[in-house]
């Protein structure tokens, strides 16, 4: 497997500043509360939680510094962000970027509300809907520079979710397991018919029991058709 330079998360977890790591550790302890009371994530203790939700999440900091994100005021959307992730660390480590967040279930999105409010994030907007719909929406379609997702579908379905909401030239960020080359290939289709092109994956490994996962990078390079994203229903059943 080709890839950008591996990463450590616990390494770049290290090399943050000292405020932005309180801020990942409160982050923490307000998510675990909320978890006790609505199914957000099955990482429910802090050390699970720590490793499968936010490290996990912010193994895409050499792929944000590659897309020159430092220097930019980018506006990113997390879809499918149920309970926060990677949507909530990442607008903790990238304090000076616009985050929205986007699930089609209430109630998550209540929560993430709540947790927004304890940790100050004044980065973050949260919207309530399905991608399939949000997507034909003027104020969200072609408008964001990048769009992540982490554990919402299979990558052909999720690059018709997520593609009309980038703009021209921006990207898409999809957190997936490593032995996964025939739903990349398989995927192979949507790419052509929405205008995608995959670069290099990163490739990183959370260690112990956690092993090596990878993002997928996608570079849209036209104009989604209009014909994208099909209706509700319709995009599951017959992938692209
Ligand atoms: N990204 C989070 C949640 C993963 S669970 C994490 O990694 O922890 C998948 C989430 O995607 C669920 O909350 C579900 O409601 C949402 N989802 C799935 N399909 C969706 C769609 N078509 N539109 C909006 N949200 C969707």
């Amino acid at each position: 497997n080709r890839g950008i330079k591996a990463l450590d998360p616990q390494q770049a977890f290290k090399e943050l500043s000292p405020v932005i790591q309180g801020r990942l550790n409160h982050l923490l302890k307000v998510f675990l509360n909320e978890n006790k009371n609505i199914n957000l994530s099955a990482h429910r203790t802090e050390e699970s939680c720590w490793m499968g939700n936010i490290l996990d999440s912010i193994a895409c900091l050499p792929v944000m510094q590659q897309l020159s994100i430092i220097n930019f005021q980018f506006s990113i959307l997390d879809l499918g962000t149920g309970g926060g992730f990677p949507l909530l660390p990442l607008a903790i480590l990238f304090a000076e970027h616009h985050f929205t967040g986007l699930d089609s279930v209430r109630k998550k999105m209540d929560a993430v509300s709540r947790i927004v409010s304890s940790l100050n994030l004044s980065n973050v907007t949260l919207v309530t809907g399905r991608a399939e719909e949000t997507g034909r929406d003027p104020t969200h379609r072609e408008t964001y520079d990048i769009v992540t997702a982490r554990a919402v579908a299979e990558t052909a379905l999720l690059l018709e979710y997520c593609a009309p909401f980038v703009k021209k030239g921006g990207h898409i960020l999809l957190w997936k397991s490593m032995e996964i080359d025939e739903e990349i290939s398989s995927a192979s289709g949507a790419e052509a018919k929405l205008f995608l092109k995959r670069l290099d994956p990163i490739i990183y490994d959370l260690g112990d029991t956690w092993g090596k996962r990878q993002i997928l990078v996608y570079e849209k390079t036209k104009a989604t058709p209009k014909e994208y994203p099909r209706s509700v229903g319709t995009a599951k059943k017959h992938l692209l």
